[in-house]
């Protein structure tokens, strides 16, 4: 061992990824593995996207940007907020501020929030992040159960709230589960949320995913269209106390660009500002120009093959075990049927004996007893990965 091994911070060592690497690793001596493990769009970029990326590079757009982000991207994020939302970002009391990545908006909201000991609530099962932010800012996290449903809700979440509880971070559509929360759902957590003093973080990075029968009515001038059901999208004072974030990375492929945003009250926003200023600087100014161009590219027909994928989903897996819808994102949370005695990790690891690779539900949640599984795969591959494990999952 290194004497540098002497040197590590708790909170470095904290951290535990050891799960999911050990699934990687056993992964790596596949040749050609099904892979329904995958965190991201299998499309590519969109070619004006790409061009615009290029253009960027091109005209010498390859500097810092200011802080809060370029002004071409400020505007066109500040118009679908408008449009979407009817929130006024950059005037009233509300802010914007693009960041790296989706990640870098929730590291930088939890470093402007919490001190050591402070408190704030995550629905079990969860993005990996959400519990690590515990450890990089000495807080604590608390575990909320969603049930069988996966559903966080005010009822749920209420017990949780201590006076040091900072916020309660939500995502719909979720990750691991795919589920999207109704719109009541969301209206209870943003009131209960702002009668306590808590601020409500909504991480929407798959709002673009969302299918049909999980979409709501929006009024936008004369026109209307179907959106997801958000904390961020409730009028008058109820969306106050919602940090709302969002990003590129997922919506159009470009995960490895780095292109999130964070919008919410000014205070809050302007600090996230400062120290985003003290370590990332400014999210990638390639990117930031070329996702510019996103705000015309229209994905419906990705999502409709995704929603295509998820019925696929239901119907190889309902009959051999219980999963809850996923009316989003693009992962099913599925169960280990009980008679087979496995655990999600025994059973991750039985499926890449056949060729397929999951991940193990002990990654997202303090139980193993599910898997999860990523339709963002080939019709083809993702058709022969559900055989596998329907088969395995009859036992
Ligand atoms: N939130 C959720 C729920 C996610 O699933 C992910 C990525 N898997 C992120 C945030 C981070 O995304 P980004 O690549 O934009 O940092």
């Amino acid at each position: 061992m290194s004497w540098a091994q002497g040197l590590i911070a708790d909170r470095a060592r904290g951290l535990d990824a050891s799960g999911i690497r050990r699934i990687f690793d056993l992964g790596a001596k596949l040749a050609d593995p099904i892979n329904l493990s995958i965190g991201q769009p299998d499309f590519p970029v969109p070619d004006a996207v790409k061009a615009a990326a290029i253009d960027a590079i091109e005209s010498d757009l390859n500097g810092y940007t200011p802080t809060q982000g370029a002004h071409a991207i400020r505007e066109s994020v500040t118009a679908s907020l408008k449009r979407d939302l009817d929130w006024d970002v950059d005037g009233g009391d509300r802010s914007l501020l693009i960041t790296s990545g989706t990640s870098g908006a929730l590291v930088l909201a939890a470093m402007a929030m919490l001190n050591p000991g402070d408190r704030y609530v995550i629905g079990d099962p969860y993005f990996v992040l959400y519990p690590a932010l515990a450890s990089l800012t000495d807080a604590r996290v608390d575990l909320c159960d969603t049930g069988d449903g996966l559903r966080l809700t005010a009822e749920r979440v209420e017990p949780l709230l201590t006076e040091r509880t900072k916020f309660v971070l939500h995502n719909s559509p979720s990750n691991p589960g795919g589920v999207v929360s109704t719109r009541e759902e969301c209206a209870e957590l943003a009131e209960l949320c702002r009668s306590r003093g808590v601020m409500l973080i909504s991480d929407e990075i798959y709002d673009e995913f969302v299918f049909d029968e999980s979409r709501t009515d929006v009024a936008a001038g004369d026109a209307a269209w179907t959106r997801p059901p958000s904390a961020a999208r409730l009028g008058g004072d109820a969306s106050d106390g919602v940090l709302l974030i969002r990003g590129f990375g997922k919506t159009y492929g470009l995960t490895g660009w780095r292109m999130g945003y964070a919008a919410g009250p000014t205070p809050l926003i302007e600090q996230m500002a400062k120290l985003q200023q003290f370590t990332y600087v400014c999210a990638p100014s390639i990117a930031q120009h070329a996702c510019v161009a996103c705000g015309d590219v229209d994905m419906s027909r990705h999502v409709a093959e995704y929603q295509a994928r998820r019925d696929l989903v239901l119907e190889r897996l309902s009959p051999v075990t219980s999963l809850p819808t996923p009316g989003g994102a693009f992962y099913a949370f599925v169960k280990v049927p009980e008679h087979l005695g496995m655990s999600g990790t025994a059973f991750a690891e039985a499926a890449i004996e056949r060729n397929v690779l999951t991940i193990p539900g002990g990654v997202f949640s303090q139980r193993d007893d599910y898997i999860r599984l990523s339709f963002a795969a080939p019709r083809a591959r993702l058709e022969a990965g559900l055989e596998i494990i329907a088969d395995m999952m009859r036992g």
